[in-house]
């Protein structure tokens, strides 16, 4: 059935994605669409794009949430040319990154799937483990296979593949770097498919080498962005969007004495609805779902989130040259430091290079590292300059820096995650058929895969089945 009412909680990449899918169609070619629906997007801060945010450094616009998304997968490139942005995507110049350890920084292996090797040659050549941590990572293959139904941790896993020393030096850092979170907590199934994959074939590492072999194959980029900033995108969504509100916060969901539903808006007023699509954070929506699903609301309040903040830096042009080549560093909790990850922007992004400034953006913040949140702007930018000089040794002030904070930012998938999602979605679905629950904190916490959720609910609302969408 095609609803013609519907309002979308939440004006970040799902919401606005989904509201623009549900008015302008997956398939750009297909051309009677039948009724369009009437859609308002509700978003509570006072501006849209959630955890897509810009700010001008120095003069040069930037992104201070997401930077980039993920083109291995096909959603956020394809909606970013439906947008018209095609010809200001930009892929990265260089992807050679460093890891921070043991006091030097060292390559990350190629061949690695997040962090986990699939060539042990490289994984020799790199430095990165000890003797006695690469000749336990050797042992992988021989050791006898224990196949266990079930999810279980990153950690548990690698550990007990590979030892202790890869999980510690190289899963952490790349698992902090997307989730902000700790191996022994992530789930495997969850924010590890491809290792998960990886595990049916006759050892990990034969797996990994299988999954990296065929990556190498493919030449697109990995990773793409908008010249200018991803906000960009957010404009070009809001920009097809008759209705979206900011300021609107969303206080509860009544389901109507006639029938349908009622949205309550914390100005005390109301709108009605035939379908209710909510892609807030999980901690926001389990209050909202509460009164209708109480079994969902109880999942969803179990989705721990970690707080992060990201770091922009602009350093004088000439210190270009002290900063080794390559796109930036990650460094594993191990080592103690506050920096987690630091990217050189002007060297990693064709469109942020030959300007006046060298521009560096660094991340803080694990779901079990808070101290940066102890620290004021000017102590946090000083203590995070100063570990970027160690790591580097180019030891310069900046000329211009800029701290974001993102409170509750990053859901963390634990072990048992994927499990949890269905279940939240089989209670919604019997309880609220009305109800449609989708973001970051479901199937995926990048903008990818959060484009993609969007594609499948507008889809499944507007009865476009007729095919995925196309480039
Ligand atoms: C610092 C940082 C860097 C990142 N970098 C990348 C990256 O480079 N690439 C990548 O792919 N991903 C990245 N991510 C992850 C990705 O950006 C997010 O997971 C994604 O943008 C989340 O989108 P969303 O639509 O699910 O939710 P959000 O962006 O969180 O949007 C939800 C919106 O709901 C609103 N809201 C909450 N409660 C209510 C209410 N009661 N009523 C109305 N509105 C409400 C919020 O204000 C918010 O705007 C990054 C995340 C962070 C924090």
């Amino acid at each position: 059935m095609t609803r013609s009412r519907i309002v979308v909680v939440g004006g970040g990449i799902t919401g606005l994605a989904t509201a623009w899918y549900l008015r302008h169609g997956l398939d750009p070619e297909r051309g009677d669409r039948g009724v369009v629906p009437e859609v308002t997007v509700l978003e509570a801060s006072d501006r849209l794009g959630g955890k897509i945010a810009g700010a001008t450094l120095e003069g040069t616009p930037l992104d201070v949430g997401a930077d980039a998304f993920l083109a291995r997968r096909p959603e956020a490139e394809r909606l970013a040319r439906r947008l018209g942005l095609g010809d200001d995507l930009v892929a990265p110049a260089t992807g050679q990154v460093w890891l921070w350890v043991r006091g030097r920084l060292r390559p990350l292996p190629t061949g690695t799937v997040m962090g986990v090797p699939g060539d042990l040659r490289a994984l020799a050549r790199s430095g990165i483990l000890t003797p006695t941590g690469l000749v336990r990572a050797g042992l992988e293959p021989l050791l006898p296979r224990r196949r266990r139904a079930g999810d279980r941790s990153v950690g548990e896993h690698v550990t007990r593949r590979f030892g202790a020393d890869v999980t510690d030096v190289l899963v952490e850092p790349l698992l902090g770097g997307v989730y902000a979170g700790r191996a022994d907590r992530l789930s495997l199934e969850a924010a590890a498919p491809a290792v998960a994959d990886a595990d049916r074939s006759r050892s990990l590492l034969a797996g990994m080498r299988a999954q990296t072999r065929q990556a190498r194959g493919d030449d697109r980029p990995v990773f793409l962005t908008v010249a200018g900033g991803l906000g960009r995108m957010v404009d070009a969504l809001a920009d097809g969007l008759e209705d979206a509100r900011t300021g609107a916060v969303v206080t509860g969901l009544a389901v109507a004495d006639a029938g349908g539903v009622e949205v309550l808006l914390g100005d005390g007023s109301r709108i009605a609805a035939d379908d209710v699509v909510l892609t807030v954070p999980a901690y926001a929506a389990a209050p909202l779902v509460a009164p209708v699903v109480p079994a969902a609301a109880r999942l969803l309040a179990g989705i721990p989130y970690a707080s992060v903040a990201v770091v922009s830096l602009a350093y004088p042009a000439g210190v270009a040259d002290g900063f080794p080549r390559g796109s930036g560093m990650l460094v594993p909790p191990s080592e103690g430091r506050l920096v987690k990850a630091a990217t050189w922007s002007s060297r990693k992004w064709p469109h942020l290079a030959d300007r006046d400034r060298f521009l560096l953006r660094a991340s803080v913040g694990r779901i079990d590292d808070r101290r940066w949140e102890d620290l004021d702007d000017t102590e946090l930018t000083a203590r995070v300059v100063a570990e970027i000089g160690e790591a580097t040794g180019t030891h310069v002030a900046p000329v211009a820096g800029r701290v974001t904070r993102w409170e509750r930012s990053l859901p963390q998938y634990e072990v048992g995650h994927a499990r949890r999602v269905r279940d939240v979605r089989d209670a919604v679905r019997v309880r609220a058929p009305w109800l449609h629950v989708a973001g970051a904190a479901y199937d995926g916490v990048g903008l990818a895969p959060c484009v993609a959720q969007a594609e499948a609910l507008a889809g499944g609302l507007t009865g476009d089945r007729t095919g995925r969408p196309r480039d």
